[in-house]
């Protein structure tokens, strides 16, 4: 039995009461398989002792001796302190809403203690820590589970669950049924790198007997996750390849760099002002070819913002057009879509094409209308947000699919447009760059091209910091700015003025620029709350250049182009992250003119905030920012990708397990060479996993 065949409901394992089992079940947690695969955290080490005296290096874990009780008043409240002693310092246990802890810990007494303790008002103190009566010996279990003398598993929490319940469940289920769990890896692999089976990994993750132990069992979960992924991506690949007669586009790419031109795209290229930048020209040749090949495109686009990818993606539309299909756009809010649609309108239509956009907002008048010359194919080019594959969306011939901004998009929702056509090509732009053998490694087949020049009269935003007392500074230059003809964006973390008042918000500070600060230029507002029309009315004027001063939220963050905005003011930035930094100062600097970024911040800055200012100060390049933001935040978190599904991994992660998932890639791709089929006796339990249930639903395409 594999362990994702215990698809027993969680009413099998002993001792859950139905209270237990609705709370686990309102975590997502139904199935015996579920509950194993909740894997902590992280994990506690309280084998060893870690006397008060070392507080500082690690969390404290000793027996205590109570030396006295206090109380002292906070508001209305009176709040315990307990003061204790172990053999190397005194400390104080602060009880906010814990009074009964005055039963607790008995002065005299002798516990053992669990706590993350810090120095404050001259005393080692804490207000988070585990107690517990140190047993007297010989008695034996109590029967209870005790959270010290061993490496104890911390599992995230939802609403309604404990530690100790899920301690006690995954117990009890590892108990019932890890015995008969089978192996999912082959033998071979499991014993060459010295792996757990599967029943004893998954003991220990949850478990552990050592820190040496809990080692292992990591890394046989987290192998094994990555050999199934790269086990999908393999043979997605090998189908591709197969279906393309091996001829790969990429490698013939490098041999054959001309871009053949079709007709319209051309036309298009003759009536714009500038021509391609090399990296915009090496694009559209990949794309070009693509198009032309038997099997669909799935190509990613990256290029840093105002790489200009947006013409690269209308070139690719002219040529399933003139193929005689339709090309969709699918961006991720209203504002970049409605900008990608009259950019289209703007630059399509003189050569005879149809582009449309389509609102998300049904009782639009015309979109009857609209849906029905989609139907017939009349309209060439849809442009629009999830409205696009709305289920009354229908299109006649759909050949091409592009994601703008792809990691704002789940993989869900872009099959749901693809599903609109019949295997349509795919091209997905982001400039929020994934190290590309993360993307090989992850899309498989997915071919990626990079742009990596900016158009060639772009000057580099000049990036200031500015202190929140020295703001009045900034508005006099943006007001400079402003006397010569520019345009300026405000940007602020809040809407509207929350309860205390300790942010600017755009309201707020909309009527301030508007009727103090620069009373004589036109400053508008725009954010999510805003209706569609408002929205859509602001951004053509301020495309136009009637408003001049744009305050908005971080909805700007994101494809918006102005070129004659030059100053871009973000407020409270040190409430920014890095790739909505990098997004909002991409807005200014899409010119010939000058630009400049203003990061203004306030005087409480934590050291995270400190270091991605500093970030943004001396980086420009896109790709750079989005590494020192994974160092930042830690692996894993590679802008937006976790929530938008690139792929579900449980304990894996394939950033900081980059070895491991080479390692695993090159085993899984030999054996799909070697055994296709998975029919030899060493292979098998893959391919009886791979029948039984996916492994994951969501990796890649
Ligand atoms: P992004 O890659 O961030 O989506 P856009 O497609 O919005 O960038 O392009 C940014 C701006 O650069 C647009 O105003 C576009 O017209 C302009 N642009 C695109 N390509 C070129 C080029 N080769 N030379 C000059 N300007 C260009
Ligand atoms: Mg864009």
């Amino acid at each position: 039995m594999f362990l994702r065949e215990l698809t027993m409901s969680i009413d099998h394992i002993r001792g859950a009461g139905p209270a237990s089992i609705h709370a686990l079940a309102n975590a997502g947690i139904t199935s015996v398989a579920n509950l194993l695969c909740r894997y902590p955290r992280d994990w506690e080490d309280r084998s060893k002792t870690i006397p008060l005296k070392d507080f500082r290096l690690f969390p404290v874990c000793t027996i205590i001796r109570v030396l006295a009780h206090d109380w002292f008043s906070t508001g209305n409240t009176k709040t315990l302190k307990v003061y204790v002693e172990d053999d190397t310092a005194q400390a104080a246990l602060v009880c906010f809403n814990r009074s009964f802890m005055d039963k607790q810990l008995l002065v005299g007494n002798v516990y053992r203690l669990w706590g993350n303790f810090y120095y404050k008002f001259g005393e080692i103190q804490a207000t988070s820590f585990e107690v517990e009566a140190v047993p007297v010996s010989g008695s034996g279990n109590t029967g209870k589970q005790s959270v010290f003398g061993r490496i104890l598993p911390i599992y995230p929490l939802n609403t309604g669950l404990s530690q100790g319940m899920l301690r006690k469940f995954i117990h009890q289920a590892l108990t019932q049924y890890a015995g008969p769990i089978e192996n999912e890896l082959p033998q071979d692999i499991i014993v060459r790198d010295k792996l757990f089976p599967k029943s004893k990994a998954l003991k220990a993750i949850h478990f552990p007997e050592s820190l040496e132990e809990l080692e292992i069992a990591k890394q046989t979960l987290i192998y094994e996750e990555l050999f199934y992924l790269e086990v999908l991506v393999g043979r997605r690949s090998m189908e591709r390849r197969s279906a393309m007669g091996n001829r790969g586009p990429g490698k013939e790419g490098s041999e054959q760099n001309l871009i053949h031109l079709s007709s319209l795209q051309q036309r298009l290229l003759d009536r714009l002002p500038f021509t391609l930048t090399p990296g915009q020209q090496e694009a559209v040749a990949d794309i070009n070819r693509d198009i032309d090949y038997p099997y669909p495109m799935a190509r990613l686009l990256q290029g840093d913002v105002g790489s200009g990818k947006t013409l690269v993606s209308f070139l690719g539309a002219l040529r399933v057009i003139e193929q005689g299909g339709q090309a969709a756009l699918l961006a991720p809010t209203e504002l970049l879509a409605r900008q990608h649609a009259e950019t289209a309108a703007r630059l399509l239509e003189p050569l005879g094409i149809r582009p449309a956009f389509l609102t998300g907002n049904i009782r639009s008048s015309g979109r009857l209308g609209l849906l029905k010359s989609l139907g017939s194919g009349e309209i060439d080019l849809v442009v629009g947000t999830h409205a696009l594959f709305s289920r009354d969306v229908i299109y006649k011939d759909l050949r091409l699919v592009v994601v703008d901004e792809q990691h704002r998009f789940g993989v869900v929702q872009r099959q749901a447009v693809m599903a609109k056509g019949e295997d349509p090509h795919l091209l997905m732009m982001s400039a929020t760059p994934i190290p590309r053998t993360l993307a090989l490694t992850v899309f498989g087949d997915l071919e990626v091209s990079v742009i990596r020049d900016l158009p060639p009269e772009r000057k580099p935003v000049r990036t200031h910091l500015a202190r929140e007392s020295n703001e009045t500074k900034v508005y006099d230059f943006v007001r400079n700015e402003l006397a010569a003809g520019r345009q300026a964006y405000f940007v602020y973390p809040l809407i509207e003025a929350d309860a205390n008042r300790s942010l600017k918000d755009t309201e707020t500070m909309a009527e301030r620029l508007a009727g103090v600060i620069f009373p004589e230029y036109t400053v508008a507002l725009i954010h999510s709350r805003l209706d569609e029309e408002d929205k859509r009315k602001t951004m053509e004027y301020f495309r136009r250049g009637n408003i001049r001063v744009l305050v908005a939220t971080s909805v700007v963050e994101v494809g918006v182009d102005v070129p004659n905005a030059t100053c871009m003011v973000i407020e409270h930035a040190e409430r920014f992250g890095l790739s909505a930094l990098h997004q909002l100062r991409g807005r200014v600097g899409r010119g010939a003119i000058q630009s400049y970024c203003f990061l203004v911040y306030s005087e409480a800055l934590t050291e995270d905030g400190k270091t991605r200012l500093k970030v943004m100060l001396e980086n420009a390049d896109g790709f750079v920012i989005a590494e020192e933001d994974l160092k930042l935040r830690g692996p894993g978190h590679i802008a937006g990708t976790e929530q938008s599904g690139y792929f579900t991994l449980g304990i894996a992660d394939p950033i900081r397990d980059a070895a491991r998932l080479e390692q695993a890639r090159a085993d899984a791709f030999t054996m799909l060479e070697k055994d296709p089929d998975l029919s030899s006796p060493e292979y098998q339990c893959v391919a009886q996993v791979l029948s039984r249930t996916p492994p994951f639903g969501n990796v890649g395409l």
